[in-house]
């Protein structure tokens, strides 16, 4: 495994994030949907240091199952938020291909917000599949399998505070 971002560039990273948030919405109330598992840190990291009035809800999507590669896409919705004439900020690990966040999206448009708009801590360069954009990044990073502050493989490695890249041999497929 190789450290790919360390703990003082991500906590640097969340911080310019929260501050171009906090710019655009100013006081304006907020709702945040954070996509379990993987968001759990930086959403924890990043409500923060928030400083408008929010609100902060949880939608469960998952497409990997237990590999480095992608399954079918579940999205589990119990737990999410009434948003109707809310602004909302869905906050996830990674932008890889884009379609967790668009299906999400889509989803959530049908239940009438005011506005949805998403940070994502990492996007993958060159792998978006999809005509949207998530509005607040963190870092762009290269086409690997990464590890850390909330991501994991097989279910471990969720709690490093930094980002690493799977190495061949880390992966027992
Ligand atoms: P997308 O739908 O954009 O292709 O993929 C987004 C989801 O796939 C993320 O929420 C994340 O759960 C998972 N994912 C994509 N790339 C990686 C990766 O490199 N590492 C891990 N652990 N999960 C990833
Ligand atoms: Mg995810």
């Amino acid at each position: 495994m190789k450290t790919l971002i360390s703990e003082p560039e991500v906590n640097e990273a969340v911080c310019r994030m929260a501050d171009e948030i906090n710019g655009f919405y100013g006081d304006s109330p907020l709702t945040i949907v954070g996509v379990l598992t993987g968001s759990v840190v930086l959403l924890a990291d990043l409500i923060r240091q928030m400083t408008m009035p929010l609100r902060v809800g949880v939608v469960q999507a998952s497409s990997y199952r237990g590999a480095t590669t992608r399954g079918p896409l579940v999205i589990n919705s119990d737990l999410m938020p009434n948003i109707a004439k809310q602004d909302v900020l869905i906050v996830d690990d990674i932008f890889d291909t884009g379609h967790t966040m668009l299906e999400l999206i889509d989803l959530m448009h049908k239940l009438a917000p005011i506005s949805i708009r998403s940070a994502v801590l990492l996007q993958k360069t060159g792998q978006q599949q999809v005509e949207l954009c998530p509005d607040f990044v963190g870092f762009e990073i290269p086409n690997e399998f990464v590890v850390g502050y909330g991501l994991d493989y097989q279910d471990q490695y969720r709690n490093l505070p930094y980002v690493a890249a799977l190495e061949s041999h880390d992966i027992g497929e």
